[in-house]
C-alpha cells in the first residue's frame, strides 16, 4: 500500500503503545490514522516482553488505568479474529517479609474498591495453588485469579487487525526521517517511502521517543536500560495452569511459558545503557548476557521454586527498554508543541498498562482533553533538567529496581540527587537536616538531633523521623518554626492584558487592591482544577504565581497554554529569584517585630496580603499566609540577601523557641487543618465544589470563567456526589498516609487521598473523596458510622467536612 500524502493523525512507532493507540482511536470512529514502523510491527521493545498482565497498583488511579487490560485482552480475538495469547491464570504475590505482607493487604484493600478478586493467603495455601513453590522462604501470599499473561506479538497484531478492520492505515518498513511543524499547526512527515501531512501527530517511538522529540525541540526524559529473563528447558513441573509468580523480595517473576519456566526480574540495581551504544537501526536487538547481574535474583528464584536447581537454561534473554526517572509513563500532548502526543517510557510495564494508556490517550486526541485523571502521568510533569544524560544514566538504574523493592511511604530516591538547592543548604546540613528531593530541589525533611544520623530508616507505622517530626510540630503549634520553601515554583505575569487574562482562567476575583493574596484555581473546561495556586497582585499589571515545587513545569505549561493569540501577558518563571523562608507559630509576630519596623498587627498587615518589609538589612516580599494553620508569614527574599535574613531570624527566634522544621512536619500539619495538596486531595477530575472550595468561586465575575458553567450546573444539580470529606480515626495507633478505603455505615464510599499521623491529636487525621449517590451535607456526614480499612484492618472515624484543627480559623487570623 502506498503512503497516502495527508492523514489527519499519523502514529510513529508500531510496538504495543502505537498500536493499541491506532486501535482505541479507530473505535472512536477517528480512522483517518496511518501508523509508520520502520521495521517490522511489534520489532522495537514489545516483541521480547515477557507479558505479564496485573489489574492492580499500589494506587487507585493506576488501577483504574491498568485493570482494563484483562478486559480487553481476553475479548479482543473474538471482535478481531486475531488470537492475543492473553491466559487468565492469575498472579500469586509471594512476601518474604511482615512488611512485604503489609504491602499485599493494601493491594487486596485496593482490589475491593474495583470489585477485583484478591485473596490473602497463608505460605501452605500458597503451595497448594503452585505446589513446587518452597513455603519455608514466605509469611504469605496475594492471589489475584483474574490476573494473568498474554503474548505481547499476538496482542499488539491482535490490537493491529481491529484498527485495520475499521479503517486505520499501517506501514511497515516506512521510517520517520523528519518531521517539520508547519504555521497553521499541522505537521509534515518525511519517510523514506515520501512524505505525509498531518494535522495530529503522536510519538510513539519506545526507547527511540527521547531522541525523535527532540527533533521537534520536545522534553521526553527517557533512558534504555538492558532488561533481563531466562528460559528454561521443557519441565513437568511448568504446567500450563500455574499461576504467574512474583517474588518482589527476591525480585523475580515466574512464568510458565509452553512447558519452560520464564524467570524475569527486576534486580535491585539497573543497568543503563546509553542509546548510541545498542546496535543502530536494527530491528529485535538482543544484547550480551549478563549472567553475574542475573545471579542474585537467579539465587531467589532457585530459593523459592527449588526444582530450578536441576533445570537446565535454554535462552538468556536480554533487551532493551525505557525507564522514567519516576516510574511512571509519558502520556498526552506534549506542552511545547500543540497537536504533538507523546505514549512512551513504559517502565516494562508497556503490554499491561498499553490497553488503558491507548484508550486513555485516543479520548484525548478526540476530546480535546483527558476524561480521566492522567496528571500522574502527564508528559508536561517533566522539567528540562530530567532530560540531562548524566541525571539519567545514573537515575534509571535506581529506577529499575524500584520496581520491586518495598514501597515504602515517603522513600526518597537516592540517585540524582543534589540537582538543585537552596542558596541555604549548608545552613540546614549543619542544623541536622535530612533531605529529599522534589523536582530536583532538596528540601529539609526531618532534623536529627545533634550529632544522631539523618538516615531514614522507613516503615509502614512509624518511621524513625517521627520523633524529631513530632517535636517540629509540637514548637509550629505552640511557639514558631522555620521552613525553607524555596522550591516553589514561582511564575512572575505581566503585560497589560494580564489582568484580564488572569481573570478568564481563575475562578476567583483576581482584580483586587495591590498587595492582596489570593488563594485560587484554573480550571478546565469541566470545571476540575489544573493548577492550584496563590497571586499575589504586585501592581496594576503584574501579579506572582506561587505553585508546589511538583506542579511547577506543569503550571507553567497550563498557563501558556491558556493564553490566546492576541493577548498581551508574559509569563516568566522566576523560580530561582527568590529564597523563599516561612515563619509560622504562635510566636512569629513577635519574632519578626524584634527585626522589622513594619506594623504586623492585624490592622496593619491583615491576613492574605502581602507587604514589601525590612528585615535586617534587606527588602523582602512578606507574605502573612500559612500552610499550618498558624500566624504566620512567608517571606520572598531576593536570592543572594536570604543567608542574612536567615541568619538574623534565626539568632532572634531563639528566645521565642525557634525551631528550624522539614516538610514532613509540613505535612502533618497541613494534615490536620485540612489543606489541600494537589495531586493528592485535588487533581483535573476534582472541581472547587467536590473539594469543599467553594469558597474561592467568584459566582459573579464579570465575563466569567473558563470552568464556570461546569460549576454552575454541578451547584444547580443540588447536593453533590462527591465530596472531600475530613477524618479522625480513633484508634491512637493506626498509621494513615493514602490510599486507604473509605467505608460509610459498611460500605465502601471511598479512599484517602492524603493521611498523616497527628501529634496534636494522638491519632491519624486524613482527607478522602467520598462518592454516594444519596447526596453529601453535613448530616451524611455526621450520621454516617464510619470507618477507614487500613492493610486490612477497618478503624472507626469520625468524619466532617470542616477540618478538626482550628475549624473556624482563628488562629490563622491570630
Ligand atoms: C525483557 C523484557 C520483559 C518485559 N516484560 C514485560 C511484561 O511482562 N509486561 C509488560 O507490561 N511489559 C513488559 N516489558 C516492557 C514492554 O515490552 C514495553 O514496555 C513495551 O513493549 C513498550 O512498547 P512501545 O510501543 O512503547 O515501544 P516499542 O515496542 O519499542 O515500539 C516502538 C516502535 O517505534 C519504532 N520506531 C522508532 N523510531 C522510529 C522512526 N523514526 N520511524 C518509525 N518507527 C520508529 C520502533 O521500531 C519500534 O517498533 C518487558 C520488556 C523487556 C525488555
Amino acid at each position: 500500500m502506498n503512503l497516502k500524502n495527508k492523514s489527519e493523525i499519523v502514529i510513529i512507532g508500531g510496538g504495543i503503545a502505537g498500536s493499541s493507540l491506532a486501535y482505541h482511536l479507530a473505535k472512536l470512529n477517528k480512522t483517518d490514522v496511518t501508523l509508520l514502523e520502520r521495521h517490522q510491527l511489534t520489532s522495537g521493545t514489545t516483541w521480547h516482553a515477557a507479558g505479564l498482565i496485573m489489574q492492580l497498583r499500589s494506587t487507585h488511579t493506576f488501577t483504574e488505568l491498568a485493570k482494563y487490560n484483562v478486559e480487553l485482552y481476553s475479548t479482543l480475538e473474538s471482535e478481531t479474529g486475531v488470537s492475543t495469547g492473553f491466559k487468565q491464570n492469575g498472579t500469586l504475590g509471594v512476601a518474604r517479609t511482615k512488611d512485604r505482607m503489609h504491602e499485599n493487604h493494601t493491594i487486596a484493600s485496593i482490589a475491593k474498591s474495583f470489585n477485583i478478586e484478591a485473596e490473602i493467603i497463608s505460605s501452605s495455601e500458597a503451595q497448594k495453588i503452585y505446589p513446587s513453590l518452597n513455603k519455608k522462604c514466605i509469611e504469605g501470599a496475594i492471589y489475584i485469579p483474574k490476573d494473568g499473561q498474554t503474548n505481547p506479538v499476538d496482542t499488539t497484531m491482535s490490537l493491529v487487525a481491529g484498527a485495520k478492520q475499521l479503517g486505520v492505515s499501517i506501514h511497515e518498513n516506512t521510517e520517520v526521517i523528519d518531521v517539520k511543524k508547519l504555521p497553521n499547526n499541522s505537521f509534515r512527515i518525511f519517510t523514506k517511502n515520501g512524505e505525509i501531512i498531518c494535522e495530529k501527530l503522536v510519538i510513539a517511538c519506545g526507547l527511540w521517543t527521547r531522541n525523535f522529540a527532540a527533533k521537534l525541540g520536545i522534553n521526553v526524559p527517557l533512558y534504555p536500560a538492558e532488561h533481563f529473563y531466562v528460559v528454561t528447558e521443557a519441565t513437568k513441573e511448568a504446567t500450563k495452569n500455574l499461576p504467574v509468580l512474583r517474588d518482589t523480595d527476591g525480585h523475580v517473576y515466574i512464568k510458565e511459558d509452553a512447558g519452560k519456566f520464564l524467570v524475569g526480574a527486576f534486580e535491585p540495581w539497573g543497568k543503563a545503557i546509553a542509546i548510541e551504544k545498542l546496535p543502530q537501526n536494527i530491528p529485535f536487538i538482543e544484547l550480551p548476557e549478563d549472567w553475574d547481574h542475573f545471579e542474585l535474583p537467579y539465587t531467589k528464584a532457585m530459593e523459592l521454586l527449588e526444582p530450578l536447581e536441576n533445570i537446565g537454561i535454554s535462552k538468556f534473554f536480554n533487551g532493551p527498554e525505557s525507564f522514567t526517572p519516576d516510574l511512571l509513563f509519558a502520556l498526552g500532548e506534549a506542552p511545547e508543541m500543540k497537536n504533538c502526543f507523546i505514549s512512551a517510557g513504559y517502565n516494562s510495564e508497556g503490554i499491561e498498562f498499553a490497553a488503558g494508556a491507548g484508550r486513555a490517550l485516543a479520548e484525548w486526541i478526540v476530546e480535546g482533553s483527558p476524561t480521566m485523571d492522567l496528571s500522574a502521568v502527564d508528559i508536561a510533569r517533566f522539567h528540562s533538567f530530567q532530560n540531562n544524560r548524566n541525571y539519567l544514566q545514573e537515575r534509571i538504574p535506581e529506577i529499575l529496581g524500584l520496581h520491586y523493592k518495598p514501597h515504602w511511604p515517603h522513600y526518597q530516591k537516592i540517585t540524582g540527587r543534589g540537582v538543585r538547592q537552596s542558596n541555604l543548604h549548608d545552613r540546614w546540613k549543619k542544623l541536622g537536616a535530612s533531605f529529599g528531593e522534589a523536582m530536583g530541589w532538596e528540601r529539609p525533611m526531618w532534623f536529627a538531633q545533634k550529632g544522631k544520623s539523618t538516615d531514614n530508616i522507613y516503615s509502614h507505622t512509624k518511621p524513625n523521623w517521627f520523633e524529631a517530626t513530632e517535636m517540629e510540630c509540637k514548637a509550629a503549634r505552640e511557639s514558631a518554626i522555620i521552613i525553607d520553601q524555596t522550591s516553589f515554583g514561582k511564575h512572575l505575569i505581566q503585560g497589560s492584558d494580564s489582568l484580564s487574562f488572569l481573570q478568564r482562567t481563575c475562578s476567583s476575583n483576581v482584580d483586587v487592591p495591590i498587595g492582596k493574596i489570593i488563594y485560587t484555581h484554573m480550571l478546565n473546561n469541566k470545571g476540575g482544577i489544573e493548577t492550584d495556586i496563590t497571586i499575589n497582585r504586585r501592581s496594576k499589571t503584574e501579579f506572582l504565581i506561587i505553585s508546589s515545587a511538583t506542579m511547577q513545569p506543569r503550571d507553567f505549561y497550563w498557563i501558556n497554554r491558556s493564553i490566546k493569540e492576541n493577548e498581551k501577558v508574559l509569563v516568566s518563571d522566576v523560580t530561582s529569584s527568590y529564597t523563599v523562608l516561612s515563619l509560622q507559630g504562635p510566636k512569629s509576630r513577635d519574632i519578626l517585630a524584634k527585626l522589622t519596623q513594619a506594623d504586623l498587627s492585624n490592622e496593619g498587615f491583615p491576613f492574605a496580603t502581602s507587604q514589601e518589609i525590612e528585615i535586617g538589612y534587606t527588602a523582602v516580599i512578606a507574605n502573612r499566609l500559612t500552610y499550618i494553620g498558624e500566624l504566620g508569614w512567608e517571606f520572598f527574599i531576593p536570592t543572594e540577601y536570604s543567608l542574612n535574613v536567615f541568619d538574623d531570624l534565626m539568632i532572634t527566634g531563639k528566645e521565642f523557641g525557634l525551631r528550624p522544621a522539614g516538610y514532613h512536619a509540613l505535612e502533618h500539619l497541613r494534615s490536620e487543618r485540612a489543606y489541600r495538596e494537589y495531586e493528592l486531595d485535588l487533581t483535573p477530575v476534582d472541581t472547587p465544589l467536590e473539594a469543599g472550595l467553594g469558597f474561592t468561586i467568584d459566582w459573579d465575575k464579570l465575563g466569567g470563567f473558563i470552568g464556570l458553567d461546569a460549576l454552575i450546573k454541578q451547584k444547580n444539580e443540588g447536593l453533590l456526589n462527591k465530596r472531600l470529606v475530613c477524618f479522625r480515626l480513633k484508634d491512637p495507633k493506626a498509621v494513615l498516609w493514602h490510599e486507604e478505603i473509605i467505608y460509610r455505615n459498611g460500605e465502601i464510599v471511598g479512599y484517602v487521598s492524603s493521611g498523616a499521623y497527628s501529634f496534636n491529636f494522638g491519632c491519624s487525621v486524613a482527607l478522602g473523596y467520598v462518592k454516594s449517590n444519596q447526596g453529601i451535607n453535613k448530616d451524611f456526614v455526621e450520621t454516617g458510622n464510619w470507618e477507614i480499612e487500613s492493610a486490612g484492618v477497618r478503624y472507626k472515624a469520625e468524619a466532617s467536612l470542616k477540618p478538626f484543627y482550628d475549624p473556624n480559623g482563628d488562629k490563622i487570623k491570630g
